[in-house]
């Protein structure tokens, strides 16, 4: 029986690279199984996961936020379980797993790819109790460094996966305890739930605090002096030797002081060494991708998948040493037949004796250098930017130093000293390889001591300090490490959520109100929340996990002591947390003042689905704009203001979507109700300004405001007033009629491309169809002409017709009961009762004769038309039965007679058969056989011969 290899990569394409790699000159089956891609030769099967595929998550009844037994602080002490988050996965590793005889875990090399090989490991042994499982690891996905740890393969690190462990627990009950408390302290749910973190909280804690450092910066003045002298024509400047003066006066007097002649006191040269830069790590390598445009995020997604495809080594690594063991001359050799040749020709001939290397040494990866050849053309812009750059970044390491040649020359004016430097570069060395940093030549002229030289002006200028910068994406990961904050792997990702959440914003980065507020009363209440003590701990207490020096356990139970204490310092102040973040994020949303009362409008979210624009000064104030619901995106305020209003632009957000610029709410809010408006007969240019300069900005306004009111306001007569009103008025049961018709056609109306409902309903307003009843009488052709298909624009007639009916005559007053009948039967128009005899209409709906009787007054009465002919319940009866009696006569042939009014044998025999035969459609043979037949029957019971 031939054995099963089963080996476990963490991604899909490090699984297929990797077979290739082992499979040598053997063809690799690549097929998919389960859905899931799966690479198989001889006797061995290889699978890639999806980083992690189970996820941490507290075990079930601890989903309601509201939950009063659940408290945000019963997270703490939550039970922690695993979820699949990848089932298909899963489920293939383990069918796979059931069947081996051997797994090899080939998960990345560091603390997260140590948990994800663990939690493969946890699901194999589910399902196989006793398969051996060892662990491969490598630092480069290249044939030499995936065969060599093949052959080398050694134990799962079960210390590092539980470092790893530990995090995940105290990063799930932090961010998720604290998150819920603050959120529900500051009333705050859905899309704008305030999130804390335990290295989100620090970060951002330290953008708040550069922020209100340059807040409270006061730039003080200094004086800068310098003077312009020349040299075999050449303009030279040089600068006082006090840098700056903070005393305007000593600055001034220095500056008459100055007088020629200028003479050169001493010249000084020299060398200095421009040493070659270290190896990147993680920090370094985004610090130097800043410098081409690529954020920390967009870089590190990059290097990811330049490792994956074998073009550079690991780049989550905190080494800025090469191993000893690391092939420079090997990887040298690997890209010198590239772009590189000629940086590759001066760097082996030029070579340094050891490489450069950093402060930092460790010993899980090499530093992130170049480990396949690439080009241009293979890679794409982006990637070939980001490969390029390690590459010249590995290429310099190898360099020697540069050599530039200073000069200083000092001079004396009227007992005034100055001094001029210069620079030249005399050896390139690395920069010949690395062109990312300027090398900035300043070259001076020859000067001879004791020379005396013009003074061709002096220049005094007034400055001011400058305070600290904002923090640049790569400066504050440089920062966060140096502070302890976050892993090499999650510093990127940290910022990249205090953007997402609307924390942080701009670059280089400034914290939001949002972001402030909640910064600043985290700080007041629990300030070891913004604070990196308690996350170095926490990297410190990981670190006696990996070196089995503590436990999972007791490092996960120390941390949730800490949180316990916070918990402590917070849970007294919730209301003070609640009304400082409320207040202070209230001007985020606050968009100027109010057009009718002056106090501010304010956007106003309602349960997460509505949204408005009111004014504070509620309700005294009524003052309100309708904005479109929370689904086509959540209404921020922006940085643009309306000249002519003073209010804040309005946007409309949404993950994934173009925001959607709404502009002065209160321009769009004149913009979309001019056009209705202007449906009033009396509306011209001039009423609408008037209008809207007292806030009229819609008929609905005028409606709402009276003919009293109307008249005071815009000091006209009442009946002019009175006019206006009734006009809005109109209008207002205009718009009614047609958002109702909207509606319908909305509804009724498959959407099509190019055919959008509203499309379609403006033709039909421009038609003067304005309602149902307009469009059940409305002709097909005008439909067709809308966009309508003929079976369509029948179908939605008819459709339009039962509503309109089944609404004027629950108007009329016909309860729903009876309507419904009516509806069964077909006879639901308002003209059915007036043409068609009660007796049919009882007959068909079963409803009783008095009862269709009473509907159809109801309805004459409505329409101003004569009542129909009335029949009684006892007449209905005696002439049905009297009908029955004749041959021939059943239910169908009643139905018949009772349409063309005929309820009695007796009518049957006044009726002109003929005519009667037409009406009914029954044959005039017929007719005159019944008649016959009644008559017999009548004249026998009588006794008549
Ligand atoms: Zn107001
Ligand atoms: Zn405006």
């Amino acid at each position: 029986m031939s054995i099963m290899h089963l080996i476990i990569t963490e991604k899909n394409i490090s699984a297929q690279r990797i077979a290739g790699m082992l499979a040598g000159k053997e063809k690799v089956a690549s097929s998919k199984e389960g859905g899931v891609a799966v690479y198989r030769f001889s006797d061995v099967v290889v699978v890639g996961l999806r980083g992690h595929v189970v996820e941490v998550d507290f075990e079930p009844g601890y989903s309601n936020w509201r939950s009063a037994e659940h408290t945000p602080r019963s997270l703490i002490d939550a039970g922690i379980i695993k979820v699949p988050t990848e089932k298909k996965i899963v489920q293939l590793v383990q069918k796979l797993a059931r069947k081996a005889d051997l797994v090899t875990i080939a998960t990345d090399f560091d603390t997260e790819g140590e948990l994800i090989g663990k939690e493969a490991l946890e699901l194999i042994r589910e399902v196989n109790k006793t398969v051996r499982v060892d662990r491969a690891r490598f630092s480069a996905i290249t044939p030499d460094e995936i065969r060599h740890a093949f052959s080398h393969t050694t134990e799962l690190d079960l210390a590092l996966a539980a470092a790893g462990e530990a995090r995940q627990a105290v990063d799930l009950m932090w961010g998720a305890s604290l998150t819920r408390f603050i959120s529900l302290a500051a009333r705050r749910g859905g899309a704008n739930i305030l999130s804390v973190g335990r290295v989100q909280s620090p970060t951002l804690a330290m953008i708040v605090d550069r922020e209100k450092e340059i807040e409270a910066f006061v730039p003080m003045k200094y004086w800068q002096l310098s003077l312009l002298t020349r040299k075999n024509g050449e303009g030279v400047e040089a600068r006082h030797n006090t840098a700056r003066f903070d005393d305007q006066k000593a600055a001034e007097a220095a500056r008459s002081r100055t007088c020629p002649p200028l003479t050169v006191t001493e010249v000084r040269e020299g060398t200095k060494i421009d040493r070659a830069p270290p190896p990147f790590d993680t920090t370094g390598f985004i610090v130097a991708a800043a410098r081409l445009g690529f954020s920390a995020a967009n870089a590190m997604r990059i290097a990811e998948d330049l490792y994956m495809n074998g073009f550079i080594s690991y780049p989550r690594t905190d080494n800025t040493a090469y191993p000893k063991t690391l092939d420079l001359g090997g990887i040298l050799a690997t890209i010198r037949n590239t772009e590189f040749a000629k940086a590759v020709e001066y760097v082996i001939a030029h070579r340094r004796p050891s490489p450069t290397q950093g402060k930092k040494l460790s010993t899980d990866h090499p530093p992130i250098h170049p480990t396949g050849a690439a080009s241009r053309e293979i890679l794409g812009d982006d990637r070939w930017k980001v490969y390029e750059l390690v590459a010249r970044r590995f290429l310099a390491t190898l360099s020697p130093d540069a050599r530039w040649a200073t000069v200083k020359v000092n001079f004396d004016a009227g007992g005034e000293p100055y001094t001029a430097t210069g620079g030249r570069l005399l050896e390139p060395g690395w920069r010949t390889v690395y062109p990312y940093t300027e090398a900035k030549e300043h070259a001076l002229p020859a000067f001879i001591e004791g020379e005396k030289l013009p003074i061709e002006k002096v220049t005094l200028e007034v400055k001011e300090t400058q305070p600290p910068p904002r923090y640049t994406q790569s400066r504050l990961i440089q920062q966060m490490e140096e502070l302890g904050l976050g892993t090499k792997s999650t510093r990127h990702e940290v910022i990249g959520k205090l953007v997402s959440r609307k924390y942080v914003e701009g670059t280089p980065l400034r914290p939001t109100l949002v972001g402030r507020a909640v910064t600043e009363s985290l700080e007041r209440h629990a300030l070891d929340i913004t604070r990196p003590g308690m996350t170095q701990t926490l990297e410190s207490h990981m670190q006696q996990i990996k070196e089995r020096k503590r436990s999972r356990e007791d490092v996960v139970r120390e941390s949730k002591q800490m949180l316990h204490r916070a918990f402590d310092e917070l849970e007294p102040h919730e209301e003070e947390i609640r009304n400082e973040i409320m207040e202070q994020t209230a001007e985020e949303l606050t968009l100027g003042p109010c057009p009718a009362c002056g106090a501010d409008i304010r956007i106003r979210h309602l349960r997460g689905q509505s949204q408005f624009i009111g004014c504070t000064n509620y309700p005294e104030c009524g003052f309100n704009i309708g904005l479109p619901m929370v689904m086509w995106g959540f209404a921020v305020r922006t940085d643009e203001c309306c000249p002519v209003h003073q209010l804040h632009h309005v946007r409309l957000v949404k993950k994934g979507v173009r925001p959607w610029d709404i502009g002065c709410p209160l321009c769009h809010h004149i913009a979309t109700n001019r056009e209705t408006l202007m449906l009033m007969p009396s509306m011209t240019e001039p009423l609408h300004k008037i209008l809207n300069s007292f806030h009229l900005y819609s008929v609905f306004d005028i409606v709402k405001t009276g003919p009293d009111s109307l008249a005071k306001m815009l000091s006209i007569s009442g009946e002019a007033a009175a006019g206006l009103f009734v006009e809005a008025e109109d209008v207002l049961a205009l718009l009614r009629k047609r958002s109702d018709c909207r509606k319908f056609v909305r509804k009724h109306l498959i959407p099509r491309r190019g055919r959008s409902p509203s499309k379609v309903v403006k033709k039909l307003h421009e038609s003067g169809i304005d309602d149902l009843s307009d469009l059940a009488k409305a002709d097909l052709k005008i439909l067709q002409e809308a966009g309508m298909g003929e079976g369509e624009a029948g179908e939605l007639k008819r459709q339009a017709k039962m509503i309109a009916n089944a609404r004027l005559l629950r108007e009329i007053g016909i309860p729903a009961v009876s309507l419904k009948k009516y509806q069964e039967a077909e006879m639901d128009s308002p003209d059915d009762f007036l043409a068609i005899h009660p007796a049919a209409i009882s007959h068909r709906t079963g409803l009783s004769p008095e009862t269709v009787c009473r509907h159809a007054e109801l309805v004459a009465k409505a329409l101003g038309r004569p009542a129909p002919e009335k029949c009684t319940k006892t007449q209905l009866a005696k002439g049905k039965s009297g009908f029955l009696e004749i041959p021939g006569i059943g239910e169908e042939i009643l139905g018949r007679f009772y349409r063309a009014g005929i309820v009695s044998p007796e009518d049957l025999l006044a009726a002109d058969p003929a005519s009667l035969g037409a009406r009914t459609g029954i044959s005039v043979e017929k007719i005159i056989a019944y008649r016959k037949s009644y008559i017999a029957r009548r004249d026998h019971s009588t006794g008549r011969e």
